[in-house]
């Protein structure tokens, strides 16, 4: 199959097409991967009930599911038991198996995760011990000879390799799934933005940039703005999502042969997304990055954009102070590495020493949509919650786009059961 075109209800003010729907069955607010899986989900499912995806922007896509390191996650990180470890591992299962019968680009590449210290060791043991137990395929444990072996320009006293480790551009995905979902008869109206939700007696009407549209039921896959439609549908406003904003580099093209595909070091388990991996893209660039910094708007791709109702809802919640008084270290070094281009290199030439300054330019930024809770704790699984007629997506970091699949079926599962929708 080639390119994948999707065609949706346009956000144009001239528009011709018909508009949002008045009314449908089943509304899901959100075009990024996670809505647009859901939305698929639902119409095979229901296949006699009318599903429609709102999504505030232009186009889909357009935040987190496209703005991310394009890494399909094989389930090794994660706590034995949570949802991301079983979701992340049937997931990538399944996106291997959705991209070939799609023919969307993908690269089963591997990945090896580097110890460079001696410190470092007994929480690499700890990452084997956990991907063995969720169900990660293939990982093995590899001496400094064998880190050399997978990647030549690679250094580290010992590594992790997991060979299910791979990379797609999830864009293409989430325009895959869109493609299913006009196929089988759901709709997409992006320039629609909802900005209330009101509960009736038998629907739901969300009132939205176009109009609105009145819905027997809803579910919310909002990103970097989910904490705030929940509680405008009557949601406990814990846990509130306070964007950080991760900046990339890309190696120069000449100085892309020093990563043949995708090198990490080992997290730190308290705060397990940061950390400066090398990450090969589906279309070629390798990427270094992303830095973690609280951004001051939840679209602040460009570093000095501030939106005063992000910065206030960010600085007026109690979890921001406590998190920060906790990881105040960890956030000045993130500072440091978001300011000084040499310091992320520095870091990266760890593992990579050939690395220098010379050899990086800026790429792209992506806003991580960080839920946090009123305590301070940096909510790490998938979280969820409900409200009368809808559920809500209220934390969906890494690996959500590799799991996108199963993340799916998980809701709408829930939403079965929870909202009894027909099943
Ligand atoms: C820097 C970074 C790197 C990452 N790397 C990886 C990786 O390598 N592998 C991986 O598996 N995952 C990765 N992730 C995580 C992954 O990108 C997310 O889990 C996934 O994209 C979440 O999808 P989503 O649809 O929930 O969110 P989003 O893609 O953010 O979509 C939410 C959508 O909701 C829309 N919306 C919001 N509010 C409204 C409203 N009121 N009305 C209508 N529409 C609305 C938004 O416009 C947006 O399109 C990364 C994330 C980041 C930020």
């Amino acid at each position: 199959m080639g390119a994948i075109t999707v065609a949706i209800v346009p956000a144009s003010p001239n528009q011709t097409e018909p508009a949002a729907p008045d009314w449908c069955d089943l509304a899901v607010v959100g075009g990024g991967i996670l809505g647009l899986a859901v939305a698929r989900e639902l119409v095979r499912r229901n296949p006699r009930s009318s599903v429609c995806v709102l999504e505030r922007e232009g186009e889909l896509a357009a935040h987190q599911s496209g703005h991310n390191s394009g890494v399909i996650h094989a389930g090794v990180y994660y706590r034995p038991g949570s949802l991301k470890a079983r979701l992340c591992v049937e997931g990538a299962r399944e996106m291997y198996e959705y991209c070939l019968e799609r023919g969307v680009s993908n690269e089963k590449c591997g990945k090896v995760i580097i110890a460079s210290k001696p410190s470092e060791v007994p929480r690499l043991e700890e990452l084997e011990r956990r991907g063995n137990a969720n169900g990660a395929p293939g990982l093995r444990r590899i001496d400094s000879l064998h880190i050399e072996e997978i990647e030549p320009h690679a250094v580290g006293i010992a590594g992790l390799y997991s060979p299910a480790t791979g990379i797609v551009d999830f864009q293409a995905v989430a325009r895959a799934y869109a493609h299913d979902l006009l196929e089988s008869g759901g709709a997409i109206a992006t320039g629609c933005e909802v900005s209330d939700v009101e509960v009736k007696a038998r629907s739901l009407a969300l009132a939205h940039a176009r109009g609105g549209t009145n819905t027997g039921h809803a579910i919310f896959c909002a990103g970097v703005w989910a904490d705030r439609i929940a509680v405008s549908a009557g949601a406990d406003p814990d846990p509130r999502i306070v964007p950080f904003r991760g900046a990339y580099l890309r190696l120069a093209p000449e100085r892309r042969h020093l990563v043949r595909s995708l090198i990490y070091p080992v997290p730190d388990p308290s705060l397990p997304f940061l950390g400066v991996h090398l990450t090969r893209r589906i279309d070629g660039d390798v990427l270094l990055g992303p830095t973690a910094l609280i951004a001051l708007a939840r679209d602040a791709y460009r570093l000095g954009r501030v939106r005063y109702k992000d910065l206030r809802d960010t600085v007026a919640w109690p979890g921001t102070w406590r998190m920060l008084a906790r990881w105040w270290s960890a956030g000045a070094s993130e500072l440091r590495h978001a300011a000084l281009r040499s310091a992320l290199v520095r870091l990266a030439a760890r593992y990579v020493p050939e690395l220098r300054v010379a050899d990086v330019q800026p790429a792209f930024v992506g806003l991580r949509a960080q839920a946090l809770a009123r305590d301070g704790t940096l909510l790490d699984d998938f979280a969820f919650s409900q409200t009368e007629r809808a559920l809500h997506v209220r934390s969906a970091p890494s690996p959500g786009a590799s799991a996108s699949l199963a993340i799916a079926r998980y809701v709408v599962d829930e939403a079965q059961r929870a909202l009894g929708l027909e099943r």
